[in-house]
C-alpha cells in the first residue's frame, strides 16, 4: 500500500464515519418530529456511506485477475448505485422541504429506479477487458463526478433560495452542498487533466480532504438548520398558546384574564376615574340556539368590532369577557354624562340589523356601567358590578344601559340563593306536576290534560311556575326541567285509562329553548321509547313567539316530531308577533288560544273579531283549536257557539295533584256535573 493509497483509505473511512453519524442524527430527529425531508436527508447519508464503502473495496481490489473481475463490477455497480441514489434521495428530501410534504410516491420511485439502472447501466456500458478496464473506470467515474456534482449544485441552489428565510444553519448547509457540487465537478477537471492531457495536478492525491470538509459542512449546516426549524417551531406554538390564554379566538380582543390583569394596572396607575362598560347581547342564548354556534359566533364577532368602533382612541381595545359579554374600559372618565352619552351610542350600533347568511336579525344589548373608586377599586369587583348593572338592565327589558347602585348587589345575592336552592330542587325531585282537564267541546268529555309543573319548596310551600320559570331559563336550566316533566308526564300518562275507546292524552309545555334545540325530537323519541306512551297520546304545547323565531328550524323539528306521530299545538296563540301566515308553512296541529282572549272576548268586539277569525283560518287550515282559561258559563255558552274543539279553564277545573287528576277520571260525570 502507497502512501497516497492510505491517503485515500483514511479519506474514505472518515467520510464515511461521518456519513453514518448524521445519519444516526437524522434518524433521531425524524423519530421525533417525523419530518419526512429527515428521512430522506437520513437515508441519503447511508447512501453516501454505502458508496464510500463499496469505492474503497473496488479500490482495493485493484486491478484484478480475470477470475475475480465479476466481482469487482458487482461492487463497482453496488458504488455507483449507492452514489446516485445518495443523491436522489438528497434531491428528494430537499423536494419534501420546499414543498412541505412528501413527493408522490410515483416521483420518489422514478428517482429510485432512475438512480439504481443509471448504476447498473454506467456498469455495464464501461465494463470491458481488463486491459481496456482502467480507461472505462475513468470515464465511469468521469460520468458520476458530472452527474452527481450538477446535481448537488442544483439542490444547493434550490435549497439557497429557502434558505434566504431561514437562519444560519439552512445557508450554510445550502452553501455546502453548493461547494461540494463545485469540488466532484473540480474532481472530475483533475481526472480530464490527468488522463487526457497527461497533466500532473499536485494536490490531486488531497483533493479527498476537501470532499471530507464538504460532507462536515453539510451535515453540520443541515444539523443546525434542524435545530433552528425546531426552536422555531416551539417559538409558533408558544405564540399560540399565549393568544389562546390571552386572546378570545373569535374577536381576537382580549379575553376575562387578560382584561382583569390589564384593568388592574391600570387602576393601580391611575388616581382618575375609570368605568367599565359591560355590554351584553341581550338575545344571546337564543342565537346559539337558533342559529348554531359558528354563525351565532360570528354575529358575536360582528358585535365586538361594532363595540370597537364606538371606542375612542385613547381607549383600550374592548375585552370578551364571556360568549355574550363585552368589556369596554373607559379611563380617565370626568362626567358620568360622558359615559352615558357613549352607552346610548354603543346601544344604537348594535340595534342596527346583523346578518346571517341571507338572514337579518334585530339584536339589542343591556349595558352595566361602574366606576372606580366609587363603587369598586379593583378590577374583579368592577367588572362584578357592571355585571350586576348590566343583569339589572336586561331584567328591565333589555336594550338600555344603567349604571351599578348598591342596591343591585343584594339583587345579585338573592339571585344567587335563588339559584342555588334551584339546583338542589332538580337534584332532590321538588317539581312536581299537576294536571289540568282538557275537554272536547261538543261533548265536554275528557280529552286530556295539562302537565303543569310546581315547586314543593321545603320552606315556603307549593310555588306555581311564574315564580321560578324565568329563573331557570336564566340559568341554562330549563332544559333539564322540561325534559324531567317530559318524562314524568309521559309515566305517568301511560296509566290513565281510555274513555270511551279513546284514550286520553297529555300535554307538555316545552320551553323554546329546548325546542330549538336539534335534538329535541330525539329526545322525545327517547321519552316515549323509555316510557312506553303512544306518540298520539303526547301532545307538546310550544309558545307561539320564540319558538317560531326561525321559521325554517322550527318547520324542521316540526316535521320530525310530526314523523314520530306526536301532535303540536301553538301554546298563547295571539300574543306572539308571527303573522297568522305562517301557520300555513307549519306543520302544527292545534292553536291554544291565549287565556287573555278569553277574559275579553265578551268586553271587546275587536278581541271577538279576532278570536273569530282565528278559528275560521285554523279551521280552513284544518287545524284544532283549544281556549284556555274558560272561566264563567258566558264564556263557555261564547266559545261553544264559535265553535272551538277543546276548552280548558277554572270553569271545569282548577290544576290538581296526579292522585287526584287519576281519581278524577273514574269519575267522569262529577266534572261534567260541574260545568253544567
Ligand atoms: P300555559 O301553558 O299557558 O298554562 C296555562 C296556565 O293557565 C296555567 O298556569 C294554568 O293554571 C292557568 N289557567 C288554566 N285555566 C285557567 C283559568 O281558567 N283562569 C286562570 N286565571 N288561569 C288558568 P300555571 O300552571 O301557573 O302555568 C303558567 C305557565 O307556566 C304556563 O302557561 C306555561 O307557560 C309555564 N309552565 C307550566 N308548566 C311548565 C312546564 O312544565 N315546563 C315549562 N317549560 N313551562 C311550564
Ligand atoms: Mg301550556
Ligand atoms: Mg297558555
Amino acid at each position: 500500500m502507497n502512501a497516497q493509497h492510505g491517503l485515500e483509505l483514511v479519506f474514505y473511512l472518515a467520510q464515511a464515519g461521518c456519513a453514518v453519524a448524521q445519519a444516526a442524527i437524522f434518524a433521531y430527529y425524524y423519530r421525533v418530529s417525523r419530518l419526512e425531508h429527515l428521512r430522506l436527508w437520513g437515508l441519503s447519508f447511508v447512501a453516501l456511506a454505502l458508496y464510500l464503502v463499496f469505492a474503497l473495496l473496488s479500490i482495493d481490489l485493484g486491478e484484478p485477475p480475470l477470475a475475480i473481475a465479476p466481482l469487482r463490477m458487482l461492487v463497482g455497480a453496488c458504488s455507483l448505485i449507492a452514489a446516485y441514489l445518495q443523491v436522489a434521495l438528497l434531491a428528494l428530501g430537499t423536494m419534501a422541504v420546499l414543498g412541505r410534504r412528501l413527493p408522490t410516491p410515483r416521483t420518489i420511485g422514478g428517482f429510485l429506479i432512475a438512480s439504481i439502472l443509471l448504476g447498473v447501466i454506467t456498469t455495464l456500458l464501461f465494463a470491458g477487458p481488463p486491459a481496456a478496464s482502467m480507461q472505462r473506470v475513468v470515464l465511469r467515474s468521469a460520468l458520476r463526478y458530472a452527474l452527481t456534482g450538477a446535481s448537488y449544485l442544483i439542490v444547493a441552489i434550490l435549497l439557497w433560495n429557502r434558505a434566504r428565510r431561514s437562519g444560519l444553519g439552512a445557508r450554510v448547509a445550502a452553501f455546502a452542498i453548493g461547494a461540494y457540487g463545485a469540488q466532484l465537478l473540480h474532481a472530475l477537471a483533475i481526472l480530464i487533466a490527468e488522463r487526457d492531457f497527461g497533466l500532473h495536478i499536485g494536490w490531486a492525491p488531497y483533493i479527498g480532504v476537501l470532499d471530507l470538509i464538504a460532507q462536515l459542512f453539510i451535515g453540520y449546516g443541515l444539523v443546525v438548520w434542524l435545530l433552528e426549524d425546531e426552536r422555531l417551531r416551539y417559538e409558533r406554538a408558544d405564540n399560540a398558546l399565549r393568544r389562546l390564554r390571552d386572546f378570545d379566538p373569535v374577536t381576537g380582543f382580549p379575553n376575562r384574564r387578560r382584561l382583569l390583569s390589564d384593568l388592574e394596572s391600570s387602576l393601580r396607575a391611575t388616581n382618575q376615574r375609570t368605568a367599565a362598560l359591560l355590554v351584553r347581547i341581550d338575545q344571546a342564548d337564543m342565537l346559539t340556539s337558533s342559529l348554531g354556534l359558528v354563525a351565532a359566533e360570528a354575529v358575536m364577532a360582528e358585535a365586538a368590532s361594532r363595540v370597537e368602533e364606538c371606542a375612542l382612541p385613547a381607549w383600550p381595545r374592548p375585552a370578551r369577557l364571556s360568549e355574550s359579554r363585552l368589556v369596554q374600559v373607559v379611563p380617565h372618565v370626568h362626567a358620568t354624562g360622558d359615559l352615558a352619552a357613549s352607552a346610548d351610542n354603543l346601544l344604537a350600533m348594535l340595534r342596527a340589523p346583523f346578518h346571517s347568511g341571507s338572514r337579518e336579525l334585530a339584536l339589542s344589548a343591556s349595558i352595566g356601567i361602574a366606576l372606580s373608586p366609587d363603587d369598586a377599586n379593583q378590577a374583579s369587583p368592577l367588572i362584578a358590578a357592571a355585571e350586576a348593572a348590566a343583569q339589572q338592565a336586561h331584567d328591565e327589558g333589555g336594550n338600555r344601559f344603567r349604571f351599578y347602585s348598591t342596591e343591585m348587589n343584594s339583587l345579585v345575592l338573592t339571585r344567587l340563593g335563588l339559584q342555588a336552592e334551584l339546583r338542589r330542587a332538580l337534584l332532590r325531585g321538588e317539581f312536581e306536576l299537576h294536571f289540568q282537564p282538557l275537554l272536547q267541546a261538543k261533548s265536554h268529555r275528557l280529552a286530556g290534560a295539562e302537565a303543569l309543573v310546581r315547586w314543593r319548596h321545603p320552606k315556603r310551600g307549593l310555588l306555581a311556575p311564574d315564580m321560578f320559570i324565568e329563573e331557570i331559563e336564566r340559568l341554562g336550566m330549563i332544559e333539564d326541567l322540561d325534559r324531567h316533566v317530559l318524562e314524568r308526564a309521559c309515566r305517568e300518562a301511560q296509566q290513565w285509562r281510555a274513555h270511551d275507546g279513546k284514550p286520553l292524552s297529555v300535554a307538555v309545555n316545552i320551553s323554546t329553548r329546548s325546542f330549538q334545540r336539534e335534538h329535541f325530537p330525539e329526545l322525545v323519541r327517547a321519552v316515549l321509547a323509555a316510557t312506553g306512551l303512544h306518540p298520539r297520546r303526547l301532545e307538546l304545547e310550544v309558545v307561539e313567539s320564540g319558538a317560531l323565531d326561525d321559521i325554517d328550524r322550527a318547520t324542521e323539528c316540526l316535521t320530525r316530531l310530526r314523523a314520530l306521530g306526536v301532535r303540536v299545538s301553538l301554546d298563547d296563540f295571539g300574543t306572539g308577533y308571527s303573522s297568522l301566515s305562517h301557520l300555513r308553512a307549519l306543520p302544527v296541529d292545534c292553536l291554544k288560544i291565549d287565556r287573555s282572549f278569553a277574559e275579553e272576548v265578551l268586553q271587546d268586539a275587536r278581541v271577538a273579531a279576532i278570536v273569530t277569525a282565528i278559528v275560521t283560518l285554523a279551521h280552513s287550515l284544518g287545524l284544532e283549536v283549544t281556549v284556555e282559561g274558560v272561566e264563567t258559563a258566558a264564556q263557555l255558552a261564547w266559545f261553544e257557539q264559535h265553535e272551538v274543539d277543546r276548552l280548558q279553564g277554572f270553569r271545569f277545573a282548577r290544576p290538581m295533584e296526579a292522585d287526584l287528576w287519576r281519581a278524577l277520571q273514574d269519575e267522569r260525570d262529577t266534572l261534567i256535573a260541574i260545568e253544567a
